[in-house]
Parts: C-alpha cells; structure tokens; sequence
C-alpha cells in the first residue's frame, strides 16, 4: 500500500501494484459534509485517478462514522469559502458564481453539483462506494455515482432535503431508479431512512459487511474486479449504464434537475432574503437542530 496525502479534503491509498485507488473524504469532524473545497478536489482526484491506466478500481469512501451527511451548509470552513475573505474559494466566482438572480445558483449547482457527479458516473474505471453510518442527501449522490455500493452494516440511506429544507431532493435525482418510485416518493416526503439490510433488498447495495471489516472487505471485493481484464469491466459498466439511459435515466436526472432548480427559485422569492430553501416557519425541521431520522417500517406511520 502506498499513500499520498497532498490533499487538503481526501486521503488517497494504493493497493494491488496501483490497480485499486481508494480515495477517503477526510472531514470526519463533520461527517464528511461536501464543502465546495473538497468537491473540487474529489474532481480533481478523480480526473489524474482517470488518467492512471493502472488503475482498474476505484473505491470511494469516508474517514470516520459516516461516509458523509450531504452538502456542508453550516461548517466555517463551508462559510468562509463563500465568503469575501482570503479564504473564500475561487469557483463561487466562475461558473455562474458572478451571475445574477436565479442563473446564479442554476450555474453553480450545475458545474458543482449535478454535472460533476454526471462525470464520475462516467469515468472510464469501475467505482465502487464503500459506505457507512448515515448516508445522507449529496452522501447519496456521491454513492449513486458508483457502480456498486458496498454498506456496513451500521449503514443507513435517507435524502432529508424535503423533510428538513422543503425540497424535492437532491439535485443528483436517482431515486427513482435506485429505491423504485413509491419508495422514493415514501423516502422524500418523510425524511426516513432504509438501512443496509434493506438497500442490500432492493438492489442498491451489492454486499453488507460489519462496520470492523469494511475497509479489508470492500479491497477483497475491488480485487476481484481488479483481475478481470479491465475491457471486461469498462463494457460490463457501459452496457448496463447505456440500457438504463435508454429506459430514461440520464433525460429524468435532466429534469429533475431543472425541477429543483424550480424549487430553490420558489424558494428564494418566498424568504426575503432570497434563502433558496424553506425555513422552519414554512413547516419544515431546522436543519441546524434536527430530529433524529427514523427508519422507514411498514407498521410505523
Ligand atoms: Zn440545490
């Protein structure tokens, strides 16, 4: 195993003579919240990992008890990366960042939202996501991007952006193929969640593994894969990816992106500080203090 930590957000581990690259989100102080530094690093990863023609696998995971609890709204590094001091990031003023009104945010969720996690569906190597504890809203996202999830078993999977920001979702919008479409509309409007076990039922997750072994595990598992000749891979990956964007995947992801952009305008001319999501007066939980999240039973309301 070889490791480079010359970036700020991930840590990046070798294994098999460069065969599998496991790249970690490294904020576990914040359940590996995706600030705008770390999606653009996460890119950038990913581009130089797409380069490698040694590499066959890529395994996508997280330092710490969750893989990751969505998009950083609130953390100070978030804060000070949108803001005008030194620290603020250079991408909120390219791509739409220096637009007015509604383009503004349409542009900059595009390039560092939807478009980005589009690519790294794309990439030319097999993915797999390597998950634990609360997978939440953009956490979903990110796994989603992968060709194959594998969850410890303390795993669980919820999109809270309707129950906690009065959304429709992420802007990344698989739930309807990933979890079928009452379970996704069921999950959305409540807020709940489904553990390993039960993605594992439905086909979302491919092997369930405890929490001690995860990381032994997900490698046995990538070094299967890895030993296939990687042309197998690439057009195994190409045939399934090119059959569900003909039963609609890829123009429903479109759409639903422009839904939600739909939403954050609504949004943002209710509030009159043009917040682009719903505040708890509108009926929403405050995302700053939430209610702990229920998994989704069949004899619980
Ligand atoms: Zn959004």
């Amino acid at each position: 195993m070889t490791e480079t930590s010359d970036r700020r957000f991930l840590i990046q581990e070798s294994f098999l003579d460069g065969r599998v690259l496991r790249i970690k989100l490294n904020r576990p102080e914040v359940r590996n919240a995706q600030n705008r530094g770390l999606l653009v690093e996460l890119d950038t990863a990913l581009t130089e990992a797409e380069k490698d023609d040694r590499i066959r696998v890529i395994i996508l995971g997280g330092v710490g008890a969750s893989f990751s609890a969505g998009h950083d709204l609130g953390s100070a590094q978030a804060i000070a990366e949108m803001g005008g001091g030194p620290q603020r990031h250079p991408s909120f003023d390219e791509h739409g960042g220096t637009r007015p009104g509604v383009e503004r945010i349409i542009l900059q969720e595009w390039h560092y939202f939807y478009q980005n996690t589009l690519r790294w569906r794309d990439l030319r190597k097999f993915t797999i996501a390597q998950v634990q504890g609360p997978v939440l809203a953009a956490g979903l996202m990110l796994a989603w991007a992968c060709d194959l999830i594998v969850a410890a078993d303390d795993a669980t999977f919820a999109d809270v952006v309707g129950a906690r920001l009065g959304g429709m979702g992420v802007e990344y919008f698989g739930h309807p193929f990933e979890l079928g479409p009452r379970r996704a509309k069921e999950l959305l409007v409540t807020g709940d969640a489904i553990d390993a076990d039960e993605a594992h039922r439905i086909g979302m997750v491919s092997k369930v593994f405890p929490v001690k072994d995860l990381d032994a595990r997900t490698l046995e598992f990538a070094e299967r894969i890895a030993t296939l000749p990687s042309v197998t891979s690439l057009l195994i990956k190409e045939a399934v990816n090119q059959a569900v964007d003909n039963m609609g995947f890829l123009n429903s992801l479109r759409q639903s992106f422009q839904i939600h952009q739909l939403m954050h305008a609504h949004w943002s001319s209710v509030n009159d500080d043009g917040f682009p999501v719903a505040k708890p007066e509108h009926g929403v939980a405050d995302w700053r203090k939430p209610p702990p999240i229920r998994l989704a039973t069949k004899d619980v309301p």
